[in-house]
């Protein structure tokens, strides 16, 4: 125990695996929560302090699919191995306690394991480090299941952002600027791991990054800011500490300049629906909907794509060269496509295998994908002048011009057997042929066996026992066992110096010979050294793809990067999707667009999509920069609005859209805030968020961003709700001047196209048809003509009674032309921040009174109200 507590106290924050021969042990709190994390029966053990200690324990075989449901649930695990030999302890003394050590750190950032990993989502470990003075930020992304390492400077106020778009599983900060606003606000909702404030140094980040690629210098990588050394030293340190001295290796860094990613911020992501669906699950989003790549790394590379498009019109163009080559070059396009699924996840399996957890089924990968690689690049090669994103996937892919990644793949090929193990330690991996030592050893057992088969006969004949047999077991080894009626005559003079008596059971008795036993050491040993040749063999390869590491990566992206391009042709082709063009100017013209998951889920209810057209010119001269967006409730404004947007983000990804044409000016960020949804787990209220994200986009929106906003206002009154939809419009065409689509109820806005130069109606039709109310889906130019809401109450179920009073109501209503038309009459916005508030106008304190009840107000309510009327009029 005192050994258990000691490691415990090590790492007080993570369950600790202990282990004691085949299972691995939890005591105290740790196994009363893995008894109702994991369902395991929790027993007690000896006494701690005078009370029973609790235990459970876990197969150690079965250990990895415990870790993976102790890591989902946000768990991390410290893996306790026993590092010698039981016997060995023993020689110490009889109390000796064996040696044990941790070997790992299981975490959800650091993990590696086929079965631990999501295959089709990357893994991202991220660090923040901050410098001078918290104005500056950096951080530092490693997938350590695939190499892939970013480091980037950015401004802490854009954390949230790009971890938005990263979605990493593990965040590493220094304890003292965990609470710091800005990063406090970018982690809320994350795995946070904070580690000591001394790991976050800048001269020890650059000692460990220096250490990490073996090198004198960093000036090959670049120049790297101080809150970058912080952010990569927190990386290196706990990479570490988690991997308890195993090295992680990482491909060299990336810099990734965030301004050179098209901005997403959270909510809009998550409005939008990217990457997970609001449901938080991979279904129903719009990567799930276009997503028809072959491999698990070419998902990851269109989910990253997707999660951070680029503003980068070349690299844009590149991608999308590669999709219409595949989407015009069918058969190539199959091809390449059959071949890719025989490649495994080549990332994952190379990192396993530099991390020394790999087995020869990761090697059969490398191998498998070189070979995979190779016949893509010879069925492409006799394409002339391909495009440059696949002439360099090619370049990357063809093993002409590598004799050693050739040779690699030839002898791995080679040497492999046709059923692997998972565990090289098991043995058997390596084919008979290719290597003569392994081959002898192998024959030397071969023979062993005949020679007990002979032996069994040559016994048989001695003692006259016909049903004498020569069996094993784990426990006695070689052994001769005959009847139970035959042991007898073993055991007397003259069999029994020969027969040695080992067991007997209720119907057999059990011997053995100096002879079997000695054949039983030679097959042993001939065993052992079988599998120490194997296992020499497996480690020259494992150094070989070491010291090919760089070239795998090279090959690893150009599979990823063809995976990606041949899946967008094929779904563009499936879809009818078409090439984006790119535009010089702010304009975004769409003809016939359709969204692309809600056309896929209507398509699988047998259900057709309408196609619509949007044309937006920030400048206003093409079309207008802002259209006001009215129909009835369920007629299709949201999926209008969105669908546009996401247009965008797909164009900006290098991938092709759903629409007859695209035409579009790259967009700096989009926003998106649609419906009104509660954070009440954040303890705000919907309007409070609504106005938290409308502040956002007022304040952040450039003439470059494309902006939808989806019934703003809807939380608060009416009148304060069209208040500040009206207010919201007019900052947005006069100020912000992006091109925006905004949808609305309030019919009083749609009087402002005549009023802003660039600003337009359209709307979603709805037909009444025999009392009933039919929706069109087809956006047409001018506002909608009505409301319809009472309708959709009625299609909505409302029991005709209450239907036909509302009808009634609103009748009423209508005939009374209630005030806010006399809205339409207030001065713009641009007017209304220049001017004075002139005398006609009402006060702040009349408008402190204009909403007052005097008979709810308590007496301290009154007074305090008397306070504020005094400050407002400044008399
Ligand atoms: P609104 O925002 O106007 O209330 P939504 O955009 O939420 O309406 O659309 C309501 C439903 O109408 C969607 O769930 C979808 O099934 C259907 N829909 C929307 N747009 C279209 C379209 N263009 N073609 C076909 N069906 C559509």
């Amino acid at each position: 125990m005192a050994q258990y507590l000691e490691m415990k106290r090590a790492h007080p924050d993570a369950m600790l695996f202990f282990r004691m021969g085949d299972f691995y042990e939890l005591f105290f709190e740790d196994a009363i929560e893995a008894g109702k994390a994991l369902g395991i029966t929790q027993t007690f053990r000896g006494a701690h302090n005078g009370q029973p200690i609790p235990m459970a324990g876990v197969p150690h075989h079965a250990a990895e699919g415990y870790l993976a449901r102790l890591i989902k649930a946000g768990y991390r695990v410290a893996v306790c191995e026993q590092t010698e030999d039981p016997a060995e302890a023993k020689k110490r003394g009889s109390k000796a306690v064996v040696r044990r050590e941790i070997v790992r750190i299981v975490t959800p950032g650091t993990i590696t394991e086929e079965s631990l990993l999501e295959a089709r989502s990357a893994n991202c470990l991220a660090a923040i480090g901050l410098a001078g003075g918290g104005r500056e930020a950096a951080l530092a992304l490693a997938d350590v299941s695939t190499g892939r390492f970013e480091v980037f400077p950015l401004s802490p106020a854009a954390l949230e952002e790009v971890l938005g778009a990263v979605g990493p599983r593990e965040v590493l900060v220094a304890d003292s600027v965990m609470m710091a606003p800005d990063v406090a606000r970018a982690t809320e909702g994350l795995t946070l791991t904070p580690r000591p404030d001394a790991r976050a140094d800048a001269k020890l980040g650059e000692r460990l990054f220096r250490d990490a690629y073996g090198v004198s210098t960093l000036d090959g990588f670049g120049t790297f800011t101080r809150a970058e050394l912080i952010a990569c030293g927190l990386l290196f340190d706990y990479l570490a500490v988690t991997q308890a001295g195993g090295q992680a290796r990482l491909d060299p860094p990336i810099r990734t300049a965030p301004d050179t990613f098209l901005a997403i911020d959270a909510a809009t992501r998550a409005s939008l629906e990217i990457e997970r669906s609001t449901r938080g699950v991979r279904q129903g989003s719009l990567v799930a909907a276009v997503d028809r790549t072959v491999t698990a790394a070419g998902a990851r590379l269109l989910a990253l794509r997707l999660g951070r498009p680029s503003r980068n019109r070349d690299e844009i163009e590149r991608r999308l060269d590669a999709v219409a080559f595949f989407l015009d070059a069918t058969d190539k396009r199959s091809f390449a496509r059959d071949a890719l699924k025989r490649a495994n996840d080549i990332e994952r399996a190379r990192m396993r295998l530099s991390l020394r957890r790999g087995g020869p089924r990761d090697l059969a990968a490398l191998a498998a994908c070189l070979s995979v690689g190779e016949q893509i690049c010879a069925d492409l090669s006799s394409q002339d002048d391909p495009p440059e994103e696949i002439s360099a996937a090619c370049a990357a892919l063809t093993l002409a011009d590598k004799p050693r990644l050739a040779a690699f793949t030839q002898h791995v090929s080679a040497a492999l057997a046709r059923e692997l193990p998972v565990q090289a330690r098991d043995g058997g991996f390596i084919a008979a042929g290719y290597d003569p030592a392994l081959d002898e050893t192998r024959s030397l057992k071969e023979d062993a066996r005949g020679v007990i088969a002979r032996l069994e006969v040559g016994y048989a004949t001695e003692t006259g026992i016909s049903g004498l047999r020569i069996k094993h077991n784990n426990v006695l080894g070689f052994f001769i066992e005959v009847n139970a009626k035959h042991g007898d005559a073993l055991m007397k003079p003259p069999l029994a110096a020969t027969f040695i008596h080992r067991q007997t059971m209720a119907n057999a008795m059990r011997f053995s010979t100096t002879e079997l036993n000695e054949l039983e050491a030679k097959i042993s040993r001939a065993d052992g050294e079988a599998l120490a040749r194997e296992m020499e063999i497996f480690n020259r390869f494992l150094a070989e793809a070491d010291a090919l590491g760089p070239e795998l990566a090279l090959v690893a992206d150009g599979l990823a990067r063809l995976d990606v391009a041949a899946g967008n042709a094929e779904w563009a082709a499936e879809a009818f999707a078409v090439r984006p063009e790119i535009a010089d100017v702010a304009v975004f013209e769409a003809e016939g667009a359709r969204h692309p998951v809600v056309e896929a889920a209507l398509r699988a209810s047998g259900q057709g999509f309408t196609a619509n057209d949007c044309r937006l010119d920030a400048r206003g001269s093409a079309g207008p920069r802002l259209m006001l967006i009215t129909g009835p409730n369920m007629a299709g404004k949201s999926t209008f609005l969105r669908q546009n947007v996401l247009l965008a983000i797909l164009a900006q990804a290098g991938c092709y859209v759903p629409a007859r044409r695209l035409r579009m000016g790259l967009a700096d960020r989009v926003f998106s805030r649609v419906g009104a949804s509660d954070d009440l787990s954040r303890g705000r209220s919907t309007f409070m968020v609504e106005m938290i994200e409308t502040a956002a986009i007022l304040n952040q929106a450039t003439q470059d961003s494309i902006v939808i906003l989806d019934e703003v206002g809807r939380g608060t009154s009416t009148y304060d709700g069209l208040a500040i939809a009206w207010a919201a419009v007019e900052h947005l065409h006069e100020i912000n001047k992006c091109r925006a689509l905004f949808a609305t109820h309030y019919h009083e806005l749609t009087g402002l196209a005549d009023t802003l130069a660039a600003c337009a109606n359209a709307s979603l039709r709805a037909q009444e048809w025999k009392g009933d109310l039919v929706f069109l889906h087809e956006v047409k130019q001018g506002p909608a003509d009505r409301s319809y809401g009472v309708q959709v109450a009625k299609l909505a179920g409302l029991p005709s009674a209450a239907v036909k009073r509302a009808e009634a109501v609103l009748k009423k209503l209508e005939a009374k032309e209630g005030g806010a038309k006399r809205l339409e009459e207030l001065p713009l916005f641009a007017n209304f921040v220049a001017e004075q508030p002139d005398a006609a106008a009402p006060s702040e304190a009349d408008q402190m009174l204009a909403g007052l009840d005097p008979d709810t107000l308590t007496p301290k309510e009154a007074l305090e109200l008397v306070y504020r009327l005094k400050a407002a009029t400044k008399v």
